[in-house]
This record gives structure tokens, sequence and C-alpha cells, in this order.
């Protein structure tokens, strides 16, 4: 019988598909790495897994522990999957800006959730990081994991989200694309690969992030960009940063459902643009990996909502959509 022993066993190993509406046009080959595919629904699983089981060998998290960490979105549900299955409490602190839908996806898996007030500084008591931080002194046997620092994040996606790149392509993989959020899956999968061969590795943020020179400046893309350098991130590895506005990430991401099959976040439209521009001038034996890094289904509301679309101006230049209107 051919079956996995855990959900946690279902983590990475995920396919590669080729892009071909939205890509045409272009001479070379784009392939997308639908990481939606893992068991949480993200590619957050891989480091979830990684990271639980790097403390449980270092002994910061013991039998019966807690797990603490301050996310509302695909690490959160990551660390409740591999933890429920492991034995763990999870306790996650989210801004109140956070939907509803967002936090009962966490309880499903059964964590806890404790919501704070958005608008206050980041030291006032009250503030995510200052409750956070309270908790993990205060419960016993509590962990916080810190993805934007720890190092088993990266290594994660080194370990696995690279070599499955490299055997599927057969080495054949010439560009990595991926969206930069912690750093870690461009650290991790691009230093691999270019361990391997001649790759190069390119960034795609959001317009106003640090990583592409902004300020940090707000962008409504979510799950990628920052407005601080976090150590999970290796500002070696990337060759080229791309920035992506809100508006062409987000019609990406529609065409992506529509042209491709594809029900994916914003952050996977920002990733296929800057693809796409990346891949331009390149010829029939180049071969772009692009990953895409979660599903479209927390975004309904929002990307996949015309009337909030339209909100923001995104609709009015939708009409088109071919690869001249990406690479302008
Ligand atoms: N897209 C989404 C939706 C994410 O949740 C994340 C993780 N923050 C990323 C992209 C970026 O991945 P990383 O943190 O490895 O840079």
């Amino acid at each position: 019988m051919r079956y996995a022993e855990t959900v946690v066993d279902l983590v990475g190993g995920t396919p590669l598909v080729k892009l071909n509406k939205v890509t045409e046009g272009l001479a070379c080959t784009v392939l997308a790495k639908v990481e939606y595919l893992n068991p949480g629904g993200s590619v957050k699983d891989r480091i979830a897994t990684r990271m639980i089981e790097a403390a449980e060998a270092e002994g910061s998290l013991k039998p019966g522990g807690t797990i603490v960490e301050p996310t509302s979105g695909n690490t959160g549900v990551g660390l409740a999957l591999v933890a429920q299955q492991r034995g763990y409490k999870c306790v996650f602190v989210c801004p109140d800006k956070v939907s509803v839908d967002k936090r009962n996806v966490l309880k499903a898996y059964g964590a806890e959730v404790v919501v704070c007030p958005t608008a206050v500084p980041p030291e006032d008591p009250q503030s995510y990081y200052s409750v956070s931080d309270r908790l993990v002194r205060e419960i016993e046997g509590a962990w916080k994991p810190d993805q934007y620092s720890n190092v088993h994040g990266p290594r994660s996606h080194y370990e696995t989200t690279g070599p499955e790149i490299w055997a599927d392509t057969e080495g054949k993989v010439t560009h990595f694309v991926t969206g930069v959020g912690t750093g870690g899956t461009i650290t991790g999968t691009g230093r691999y690969l270019k361990e391997q061969g001649p790759v190069r590795v390119v960034g795609a943020d959001p317009e106003g992030s640090v990583y592409s020179g902004g300020t940090g400046r707000p962008y409504l893309v979510e799950g990628v960009g920052e407005d601080f350098w976090p150590t999970a991130y290796d500002p070696s590895v990337p060759d080229e940063i791309i920035a992506v506005s809100d508006a062409d990430s987000f019609q990406m991401t529609r065409r992506l459902a529509r042209e491709e099959g594809l029900l994916v976040g914003g952050s996977c439209g920002m990733a296929v643009v800057a693809a796409l521009r990346a891949a331009k001038d390149l010829g029939p034996d180049d071969v772009v990996v692009v990953l895409l890094p979660d599903s479209g289904r927390g975004y309904l509301g929002k990307i996949f909502n015309d009337d909030w679309m339209a909100s923001y101006g995104f609709l009015d230049s939708e009409e088109g959509g071919t690869v001249a209107d990406v690479l302008q």
C-alpha cells in the first residue's frame, strides 16, 4: 500500500507545471513550482517542519512544549499542523487587522490565537511584539521559532526546494525567480542552485519594500517585502531584485487563475511578473523556474473580488493582458 505515515510526511515534493498562456511571445520555458500543494497550503510548511525538528534536536522544544510566534498567515498554519502531529501546543499572536477567517484557520488546527491592537507603538505592552515576548517568558516550556532569524528556514529550502528544482529540471534550470519576505526561500534555494551550476537568481519585491531600495512604504501584496532586513535573508544570493507594483501583481494573479488554472495568492502574481520580465530576452534553451508560495483561497475577498480591486483602481487596465503589457 502506498500512503504517508502522517500529514507531515506530505510536506515538499511539489510539482513543476509549464506556464503556457501568460508566457505567450517568450522563447524560453517558464515553469511554476506549485507550493499550495503542500498539506498546509503553502511553502511555509517546509520551514515549519525543519524549524521544529531542529528545536527538538537542540532541546529548545521539549515534549508537551508550546510554540509561540507572532504570525497570522502561512507560517502559523505550517507550525500548527506539525505541532499538532507532534503533541505541542501553539499560541499565535496577531494584530487585530488580521481577518477573522485567517484567525479561524489557525484555530481549526487547534492553535490558540491572541489578538492585539494594531494602533499602538511596538514598545507598548499591548503591542503584538510585546505580547509575544511576554508569552515566551511566562509560558513554561515556550519556544519561539522566529522565522525572520531562524537559520533552519533558509536551510529547509537548501535541503528540499533547491534539490527538487535541480532534479525535476534535470539540471537544465537557468533562472530561479521567487518573492522575498523573510528571504528564506531565495537564500536557501538560490544558494543550492548556484552551487550546482550557473543559475541566475532573481528576487521579486513589492514596490516600496527595502529589498528593492524602498523605505518600507505600504503595499497591499501580502507575505513579501519588508521594512527591515531579516537575518534569514542573505543579500549576496540574488543577482537581481525586480520591484513589482500592486496593480501588476494582482492583475497577473487573476490571469493565473483564469488562463493557467492556478488559483494562487498575490505574491505568486508578483513573482510571475518578475519572471516574465527576467525572461524577456531569453532563448529557447533557457528554463525559468518561478515559485508560487500559496493558494488564492485566502484572498477571495480581496484580489478575486471585483469591488475590492476596483476600489484601488486595479481593474482599470486589466483588459488586454498580454506579455507586452507586463513587460512595459
Ligand atoms: N509569499 C507568501 C504568501 C508568503 O507567506 C511568504 C512568506 N512570508 C513569501 C511569499 C516569501 O517567502 P520567504 O519568507 O521565504 O521570503
